[in-house]
Parts: structure tokens; C-alpha cells; sequence
């Protein structure tokens, strides 16, 4: 009777798991383990919205485990214990698991492997949730990309024929004699904050009844959907996708087969070309693993940042800066732990050049408050704004709040729903309400924290100034 381990991280699932399926077909049992050890990753173990999302999605695996006779096995970090420990007492000889990419998790996952097979277990490290490894992909020089287009014009024609892997079946489980129970690991907030986050269900059905949302209606409607704030019009899979609760191969193959079976005959390249978004950072963070901290453009190290200013901080961060567009969309982060994409680049558009505080600053507040927060993506999301990133918006490039609000939230739906003091503003003043001072003061909404005309042409100023650097 032969045992092997497999390591859950951010592969919360049991179809389409590689790991798993290697697993279950090479041995007699299967001991399903995860470690909680948050300190092996450093400033970026999980946020707060995070762990809520953590915490049931374990919940959630554990449950399906259940269905098969078993149970998500617990161990407190550190990994490398733990995985000693749960070898010790299953009599385990191999260990399979899926490879993260940030920085500190590679490195602990070497150390991990090499003490592992210095002790003569085997050690399979697969890949769980990119269609290609970062170093599958290179350009003709043989280096990794730094613009994005050339990346999905090689990927493209890689991601065709996969097919997702069903659920392992047979699939005969081990157990610990002794487990730590989910809801002793602490994850949930303390403060009563997270209740609107309750429209999320985190786990392997709730991103498949996701993915069905998306599949029957937004899917067809994506090109123009996508940038609604008002509107479902993305799929929000990103929580789901974070925490590896279904993969790239699944939704494509999923979309493929669910519109077949509709004879909706929606395009969904719009759709796999924003998956590949997540591929390049994946990509991005593998070969400049730097990107989360430093600037990924060098000449941005001459920058001139503003002074860090706490208090427009604040105002940032509770939805006060009187901007209607970036006030409802921190609220919205700060009530459901996500934010439409289309308004995360204007909230980080005001922060970084209106404010000209650093992009650090709010990747740091993102990695606390997103369900979605991921190292690869919120790096690369934030320095695409700042303008320091690979392939980054131009610095000229300062969003108009007020311009793109009248554009993609033009009855100002959005806003009314997440702002509640400007829900019966009449006309383009739900957009710009510091127009019409009575009604300001009379609608209790703060008066905006700084002249958006002055502040683009100290950013521009400022920006100008690098061209001039080496
Ligand atoms: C400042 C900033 C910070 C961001 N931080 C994060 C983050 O921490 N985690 C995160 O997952 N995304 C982040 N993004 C990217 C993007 O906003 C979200 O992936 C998207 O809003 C998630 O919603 P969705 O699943 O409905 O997206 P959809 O439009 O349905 O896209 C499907 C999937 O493609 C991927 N994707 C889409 N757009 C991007 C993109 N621009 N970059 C990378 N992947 C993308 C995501 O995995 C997403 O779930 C950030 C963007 C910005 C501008």
C-alpha cells in the first residue's frame, strides 16, 4: 500500500488538478494536506479580505473531500515540519504539489524539495494554474517579454487543445490522527467588516456557478460590458482564479463547451486575450521578481514622489476624496473586498499622479482590502498605472476622472449605488457635484481633495522631468 502527500497552497479544488490526479493514479491513498505557515511569505502572506476568502475556501475543500470519505488535513508551518511530520505518520513516499511564483514561495519551495529528497521522498512540483510556465515563453533573443501583445501572440496558439482533468476517481484518502480544525487557524476578521462580502461564495462550485453567470449572458456582451462598472459585465472569476479554485484551461474549455451547448455563438477571444493579462504578470514576476517593490523602469527611481501625505491618504482609502467615480469604488472595495477594473486604474490614476503618492502606498492598501489580492497581478496593475511598469500606460496618460465617469457610468448608476450622498444628484453633478456649491453643502459630500486640473499639470510636470534622466 503505497502513500503520497499532496500539498494544497492556491490550488483549492479537486478537478483539474494535476497534482492531485498524478497522485491518486501512481498510489493507494491520497492524505490531502494544507500548512498554514503565513510567515513564510513575508510582507506578502494574505490580507485580511484574503484570509476571509482563505478560510472558506478551505472550509469549502474540506467539505468536497468529505464526499469522498475524507477530510482536508491541517498543520500549523513550518512547511517543511509539517511535511516531515505528516510523512512520519502515513508512512508517505512521495510528495506532489503545484509551483506558486513569488519570490520567497520558490525559494521555500527549493529548500523544501531538496530536504525532501535528501531524506528519500520523491518530489513532484507540477504546474496547477498557467497554461505555460514563465520560461516556456520567451522572445526571439531568448528573453523574457516585457510587452504584453508579442507575449499573447505566443501564447495564443498554446492554449487550443487543453483539456481540463476530471476529479480522480477512485479517490482513496488518508488522515492525520490529529488535524487542526479551519476555524482555529484565525482567519476571519475580528471587526464585523466583512458581511457584505457575502455575496462572494468562495470554493470550487462557487466558481463554477460563476463561471455559469458569466457564460449565460456577459460573456457575448464582454467588449463593451467589461468597462460598466454598473454592470456585471466581467466574469469576477479573480478571487476564484486566485486561489486556485478553477483554472484558465477550465473556463476556456468551460465557455467553449457552455456556449456550444446554447448555440450562443459569443466570441470569447476578448475574454482568453485578459487571461493572458494574468499570464504575462505571472510572467513578469517570475523573471523580475523585484516588480512588487522597485520600480520595474529604472529611470522611475528619480521620480518626484509628492511627500507622503497622510491625511489625502485617508480620505483615499474611505471613499472621501469628493471624486464621485474614486470614492465609489474604494467603498465598493471596502464593502465587497473587489473593484471593477475599469475603476481600479482610476482610483490608482488619482493616488499615484493627481496625489503623487507612491504606487507602493496603494498596493499596499489593495493587498489588504482586495478578496483578490495576488502579488503578480496587483504589482503589475499598479505600476501599468504609475507608468513605471513593463509595457505601462504612457505617463502622459492621466485619467480624467470626471470624463471617464461621464463615459462608462454615464447615468451615474454606479456612483448612486455606492455613494449614497450624490443618489439623487441631478445630472452631470452625480459626476462632478463641487459644480453647483448649494448642492454640495447640501448633499453632505466632501468637496474634492484636490483641483484635478492643477494637480495633471504638476504630474505632467513631474513626469516630464524623467525624460531627462539616463
Ligand atoms: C491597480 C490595479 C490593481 C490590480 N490588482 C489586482 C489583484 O490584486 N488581483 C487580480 O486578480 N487582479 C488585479 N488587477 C487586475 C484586474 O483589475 C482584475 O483582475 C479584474 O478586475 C478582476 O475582475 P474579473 O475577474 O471580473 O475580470 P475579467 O475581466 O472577467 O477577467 C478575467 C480574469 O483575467 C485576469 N485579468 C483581467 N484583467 C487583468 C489585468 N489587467 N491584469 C491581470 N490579470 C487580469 C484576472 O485573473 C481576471 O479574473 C488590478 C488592476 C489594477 C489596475
Amino acid at each position: 500500500m503505497t502513500t503520497a502527500i499532496v500539498w494544497f497552497r492556491r490550488d483549492l479544488r479537486l478537478a483539474d488538478h494535476p497534482a492531485l490526479d498524478a497522485a491518486a493514479s501512481a498510489h493507494d491513498r491520497v492524505l490531502p494536506l494544507y500548512i498554514h505557515a503565513p510567515d513564510e511569505e513575508g510582507a506578502w502572506a494574505p490580507g485580511a479580505a484574503s484570509r476571509w476568502w482563505q478560510h472558506h475556501a478551505l472550509e469549502a475543500l474540506d467539505a468536497s473531500l468529505r464526499r469522498h470519505r475524507g477530510g482536508l488535513q491541517v498543520l500549523h508551518g513550518p512547511s517543511l515540519d509539517a511535511l516531515r511530520a505528516a510523512i512520519e505518520a502515513t508512512g508517505a513516499t512521495t510528495v506532489y504539489f503545484h509551483r506558486l511564483y513569488e519570490p520567497l514561495a520558490l525559494r521555500r519551495d527549493e529548500a523544501v524539495r531538496r530536504a525532501l529528497e535528501d531524506d528519500g521522498i520523491e518530489v513532484n512540483i507540477l504546474n496547477g494554474s498557467l497554461w505555460c510556465e514563465p520560461w516556456e515563453l520567451a522572445t526571439k533573443q531568448n528573453e523574457p517579454y516585457k510587452v504584453f501583445t508579442p507575449f499573447w501572440r505566443n501564447l495564443r496558439p498554446r492554449i487550443d487543445d487543453a483539456h481540463p482533468l476530471p476529479v480522480p476517481s477512485p479517490l482513496r484518502l488518508a488522515a492525520l490522527p490529529r488535524s487542526v480544525p479551519v476555524a482555529d487557524l484565525g482567519l476571519l476578521p475580528t471587526l464585523d467588516w466583512a458581511k457584505g462580502f457575502d455575496e462572494w461564495t468562495p470554493g470550487e462550485t462557487g466558481a463554477t456557478e460563476m463561471l455559469d453567470l458569466f457564460a449565460d449572458d456577459a460573456v457575448g456582451h464582454y467588449v463593451e460590458g467589461r468597462d460598466l462598472p454598473a454592470r456585471h459585465g466581467t466574469s469576477r472569476l479573480s478571487p476564484h482564479l486566485h486561489w486556485g479554485e478553477i483554472t484558465p484551461r477550465q473556463i476556456a474549455a468551460g465557455l467553449r463547451e457552455r456556449l456550444g451547448r446554447r448555440r450562443n455563438g459569443a466570441d470569447i477571444e476578448p475574454y482568453l486575450r485578459q487571461l493572458g493579462w494574468r499570464e504575462f504578470a505571472h510572467h513578469l514576476l517570475y523573471h523580475f521578481p523585484k516588480t512588487p517593490t522597485k520600480n520595474f523602469n529604472p529611470r522611475f527611481d528619480g521620480f518626484r514622489w509628492a511627500k507622503r501625505d497622510a491625511h489625502a491618504l485617508r480620505r483615499w482609502k474611505q471613499g472621501l476624496t469628493g471624486i464621485p467615480i474614486v470614492d465609489a469604488g474604494m467603498r465598493e472595495l471596502w464593502a465587497t473586498g473587489w473593484m471593477h477594473n475599469r475603476v481600479r486604474m482610476l482610483v490608482a490614476s488619482l493616488l499615484t499622479k493627481n496625489l503623487r503618492q507612491h504606487w507602493l502606498l496603494g498596493e499596499k492598501w489593495f493587498w489588504d482590502t482586495l478578496v483578490d489580492a495576488d502579488l503578480a497581478n496587483n504589482a503589475m496593475g499598479w505600476q501599468w498605472v504609475a507608468g513605471s511598469g513593463a509595457d505601462a500606460a504612457p505617463y502622459f496618460r492621466i485619467f480624467n476622472p470626471v470624463t471617464q465617469s461621464e463615459k462608462f457610468d454615464p447615468d451615474g448608476a454606479y456612483i448612486r449605488r455606492w455613494v449614497p450622498e450624490l443618489a439623487k444628484a441631478p445630472g452631470r453633478l452625480v459626476h462632478a457635484p463641487w459644480e453647483d456649491e448649494a448642492f454640495l453643502k447640501r448633499s453632505g459630500y466632501p468637496a474634492p481633495l484636490v483641483d484635478l486640473k492643477t494637480t495633471r499639470e504638476a504630474a505632467l510636470t513631474a513626469y516630464q522631468s524623467l525624460r531627462s534622466c539616463p
